[in-house]
């Protein structure tokens, strides 16, 4: 159920339109690659908002599944991976999963059963299913939309699967639900290994070792064995989560991780992080200054809100210019680079002609706005000295690389909502965030509302 664009004539006017830039501006007027749209037969492009990385009750996020799509659906959502730990959404008939073990003691009930079915918790806690959440779906939905069997003093309910819940919120050129799961992976040290895997059906099984880098290496190669051949994305999810996990080092000698999560919010403060210690955006600088040196495509950065209590906003998301809103051409533009990074700020325009990087925000909301735009020169130092930290009472002994100042440097600064840089001879690369001024403002991947291109070179 896709539904495809038509592809037909446009002038530079039309697309200009259709991309929501104001026809009259100079600032994308310029660029090449638009000049080149016209007279030629072109898709029209559109920005599409989604999350790619979030959980429900199939494993241990709090809403059962229809309650939690249904929220993105509502909340301006066009589409959405249910990316949930260790397992995939399917009609296979299961009372496990993870953190939960509740076979029924008879299963003569579940004759001819499909799905998950998950036991009524009397306490909350991780990762139970509690009353409430039966309610609140009940609420929304009606007493049809949860099915539940009894067997002696244990409740149990069904998990909706991929399948009905695609059938029950998809809707061409509206919402898209893509296939998908968090393969979760840890090291005896304590130290965690999530990488999401986008558009796949199947999972592996739970992968361990020594050092994170072993186990993002092991994964990333299980991938290419389990869907070599099919249209999947992989993403290293929240590197600094909860201890540096994965580290710059880990990036740069793996140059095969193209994506990684930016910006997962959801995470905001559940880690320790050490004073001197890098955030996510200096690690994706100070992997990308190594990979534009080295002539390695870059990493991009990615937006998510890994949701698993739904309280309060959502935390960051990606926004993708996409043909259409179809599984290929989304895969297709992030694989490109053609998104960005948010947690509250859009931009309506970004272009790079293979020189100047040109933004132009879509401001939805009065405000003091600033653009910085950010890279690392050709003689940055790639040197890094650790600090050794000790055991603490929620993280194991750790090394920690600390790098340059130069890395990641503010090349320029625009006090407004569109502008544009072009490399220097001595850039590497260059991105661009687009940041409300506000007295609060943090730094790195905290800053908000703000949202990040990205980088180009
Ligand atoms: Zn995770
Ligand atoms: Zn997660």
């Amino acid at each position: 159920m896709v539904k495809t664009t038509p592809r037909r004539t446009l002038s530079r006017r039309t697309f200009l339109q259709a991309c929501g830039v104001v026809a009259a501006s100079a600032l994308v007027d310029t660029s090449p690659a638009l000049a080149a749209l016209d007279g030629a037969a072109a898709p029209v492009k559109q920005w599409f908002k989604g999350n790619l990385h979030m959980h429900n009750q199939w494993s241990d996020g709090t809403p059962l599944p229809d309650w939690a799509i249904d929220w993105y659906k509502t909340h301006g959502y066009h589409f959405v991976c249910p990316s949930d730990h260790n397992i995939f959404q399917s009609e296979e008939l299961r009372f496990d999963g993870f953190g939960f073990k509740n076979p029924p003691a008879d299963l003569a009930p579940f004759q001819g059963e499909t799905s998950l079915w998950k036991v009524i918790s009397p306490e909350a806690g991780w990762p139970k299913l509690t009353q409430r959440q039966v309610n609140e779906t009940v609420e929304k939905f009606g007493a049809d939309a949860v099915r539940t069997i009894t067997v002696g003093e244990q409740t149990y309910v069904r998990m909706t699967t991929f399948g009905e819940l695609e059938q029950r919120f998809a809707e061409p050129g509206k919402f898209l639900m893509i296939p998908g799961y968090e393969q979760t992976g840890g090291c005896t040290d304590g130290r965690q290994v999530h990488m999401n895997f986008i558009n796949v059906r199947e999972v592996f099984p739970y992968i361990s070792g020594e050092q994170p880098r072993d186990i993002l290496e092991k994964t990333w190669a299980k991938s290419q064995e389990c869907y070599g051949g099919q249209d999947y994305l992989c993403t290293a999810n929240h590197p600094l989560w909860r201890y540096y996990d994965n580290t710059a080092a880990d990036f740069i000698a793996l140059p095969q991780i193209r994506l990684f999560e930016l910006n997962n919010n959801g995470i905001d403060g559940a880690y320790d992080a050490h004073p001197e210690g890098w955030k996510p955006e200096k690690l994706w600088d100070v992997v990308n200054a190594y990979r534009a040196a080295h002539g390695q495509p870059l990493l991009l950065g990615m937006g998510s809100d890994d949701r698993h209590g739904y309280e309060g906003d959502a935390s960051a998301w990606s926004v993708v210019r996409a043909a259409s809103l179809s599984v290929k051409d989304l895969l297709e533009a992030i694989r490109a680079g053609d998104f960005y990074a948010s947690n509250g700020l859009d931009f309506q325009d970004i272009q790079f002609d293979g020189r100047c990087l040109t933004v132009k925000m879509d401001v939805r909301e009065e405000g003091q706005y600033r653009i910085e735009f950010i890279g690392t020169k050709k003689d940055y130092d790639p040197t890094s000295r650790v600090i050794e930290v000790e055991k603490g009472p929620r993280c194991p002994a750790r090394k920690i690389d600390i790098y340059s100042d130069s890395i990641g440097v503010v090349l320029d600064t625009v006090e407004g909502t569109e502008g544009a840089y072009t490399l220097k001879p001595d850039d590497l690369y260059v991105r661009a965030k687009i940041v409300k001024v506000t007295e609060n403002l943090k730094p790195d991947w905290q800053s908000r509302p703000a949202a990040w291109t990205q980088p180009y070179c």
